[in-house]
């Protein structure tokens, strides 16, 4: 349930529903915006909870809303939600690029890769140290010693890090290396996980799950808000389908879908969806004419040599001709993100 309140509503009548909230054992989530106050109820609403609401100084209207994720919809929050991190801004009109190798390697690796993927424009430098592997016996990262090396290449760089994190006993140790924490596809339903990202101070990139749902990617988001943490970024990564050819499908339409129904930036990530480096440019510029915040792309000095997801990955001078067509892309755009 919402309840919406006028914007010179006073801190008394706040209060007051806050504590009503409270007292029903539930919990209230005030959101200040510029032209009304939006109080969320969390938790199971009593069946009359909603006329007595209604009844309350300062309230002009109670929404029942159907959906089951509340913190991370449009309803809830109408404004998009802006993400700053260095330099970037994520869920603005500019596309924000974050890349940079599948794995951290070695040191040359990543600092002559954070070099080539900023000179092009990338603002957010990418790379797993913890990996999440179909197989047991392929290469699972460098653990801590590849945060190390990322920590080296934003020295060099100054660019942010993103970066994944699987377990929940990692969490400190990642968050203490990386500006934004990801959760991975095959973690999307990690519920554990995802409570304990939602109580660090950084923000945390969701993607879709190899076969999920729209509604159960905003409630996984729906579990970090829920904790605590409101700087959830979403990334569309491919779905299952039956073609074998790409390695998934990337769901175009899910960037204006989330717009729609959340206020959370949506980036893309057109590397892992496709699964060959010939693929990526291409989906990169559909999901950039299609509103997407910011792309994630894979880029590795010698795609051939890589550890991990060489034939996804894009050479530096690729990297530069499709950062060159996705600011074509990105400056015809008219209403980059605004709720339809
Ligand atoms: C990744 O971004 O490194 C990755 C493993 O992606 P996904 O979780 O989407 O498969
Ligand atoms: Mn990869």
């Amino acid at each position: 349930m919402i309840v919406v309140m006028a914007r010179d509503t006073s801190d008394d009548d706040l209060n007051a529903i806050r504590e009503r909230i409270e007292a029903r054992g539930l919990k209230a989530q005030i959101s200040q915006g510029v032209e009304r106050v939006v109080v969320g109820v969390l938790g199971s609403i009593p069946p009359d909870f909603k006329d007595e609401m209604e009844l309350m100084n300062g309230v002009t209207q109670v929404v029942m809303i159907s959906k089951p994720y509340k913190l991370a919809s449009r309803e809830f929050h109408p404004a998009d939600t802006i993400i700053k991190v260095g330099d970037a801004v994520i869920g603005g009109p500019k596309p924000v690029i974050m890349a940079g190798p599948c794995s951290v390697e070695d040191e040359e690796q990543m600092v002559s890769t954070a070099k080539a993927v900023k000179a092009a424009g990338a603002t957010i430098l990418r790379g797993g140290a913890f990996k999440p592997r179909t197989s047991p016996y392929s290469f699972r990262g460098m653990g801590e010693d590849g945060l190390k090396l990322l920590r080296l290449a934003k020295q060099e760089t100054g660019l942010p890090i993103i970066t994944e994190v699987m377990a929940t006993a990692d969490v400190e140790t990642v968050a203490k290396y990386a500006d934004i924490l990801q959760i991975g596809a095959r973690n999307m339903q990690n519920y554990n996980l995802l409570d304990e990202v939602g109580l660090i101070g950084k923000p945390v990139m969701v993607k879709r799950g190899l076969a999920a749902s729209y509604e159960e990617w905003l409630l996984a988001a729906e579990y970090v808000m829920a904790g605590g943490n409101q700087q959830v970024i979403l990334c569309e990564r491919g779905i299952r389908g039956f073609e074998t050819f790409t390695r998934f499908t990337l769901d175009v339409a899910a960037v204006p879908v989330i717009k729609r129904l959340s206020h959370l930036p949506i980036v893309a990530d057109p590397s892992h969806s496709t699964g060959k480096w010939y693929l990526v440019t291409p989906v990169a510029l559909a999901s950039v004419a299609a509103g997407a915040h910011g792309l994630l792309i894979e880029v590795h000095p010698n795609p051939d040599l890589a550890k991990c997801d060489g034939p996804q990955s894009l050479t530096f001078e690729n990297f530069d001709m499709l950062m060159e067509q996705v600011n074509a892309i990105a400056s015809v755009r008219k209403q980059p993100v605004t709720a339809g």
